[in-house]
C-alpha cells in the first residue's frame, strides 16, 4: 500500500508536581502527569498513531505499564521504537498532526519548541509536524485541570523520498 494512516489518543491525570512532559519538552508549572512512565501524553498519542498506521497494535502491548523497566521511562524511547517498526515496514512519515487539550498552563509559549522536538524525534522537517493546543473551556476533566489529553494523526508514505 502506498499510504497508511494512523491515529492515537492518550490521557493522563494531573496532580501537583514540577512540570508536565509534552512532546519530550518539560512544561514548567505546578502540575505533573500521573503515569508509570514520564507521562508524556503527546508522545504516547504519536506512538500509538505510528503503531496504528502499520497495524502493530498499541503502546500498552509494546511497553506494559506494570513492567519495572518502563517505570519513569523517557517516552521518546516508545516513539523511537514505533518509528523503527515503521521504517522496518518500509514506510516514512508524510506528516503528523497533533492536538493537546490542557486547561493550564497555556502552551502558546512552548508550541514551537514542542513541534521542533517532535520533528527531531521523528527525524522529519518541522514543516511536516503540526501542534494545536486547546483548553477545555473550564468544563469537564480538561477544563477543571484534572487531566491532559493528546491526539495524533499520522500519514505514512511507502518507500524513499
Ligand atoms: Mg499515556
Amino acid at each position: 500500500m502506498p499510504q497508511r494512516i494512523g491515529m492515537g489518543t492518550d490521557l493522563h491525570r494531573l496532580e501537583p508536581g514540577e512540570g508536565i512532559m509534552l512532546g519530550g519538552v518539560r512544561i514548567p508549572c505546578g502540575l505533573r502527569a500521573v503515569a508509570h512512565s514520564d507521562g508524556d501524553a503527546l508522545l504516547h498519542a504519536c506512538t500509538d498513531a505510528l503503531l496504528g498506521a502499520i497495524g502493530a497494535g498499541d503502546i500498552g502491548e509494546l511497553f506494559p505499564d506494570n513492567a519495572p523497566e518502563n517505570r519513569g521511562r523517557n517516552s521518546a524511547d516508545f516513539l523511537c521504537e514505533a518509528l523503527r517498526r515503521v521504517q522496518q515496514a518500509g514506510y516514512r512519515i508524510g506528516n503528523l498532526d497533533t492536538i493537546v487539550n490542557l486547561q493550564s498552563p497555556k502552551l502558546a509559549p512552548h508550541k514551537a519548541k514542542i513541534r521542533e522536538n517532535l520533528a527531531r524525534l521523528c527525524r522529519i522537517s518541522p514543516t511536516r509536524v503540526n501542534l494545536k493546543a486547546k483548553t477545555g473551556e473550564g468544563i469537564g476533566i480538561i477544563g477543571r485541570g484534572e487531566a491532559v489529553e493528546a491526539q495524533a494523526v499520522v500519514l505514512l508514505l511507502h518507500g524513499g523520498e
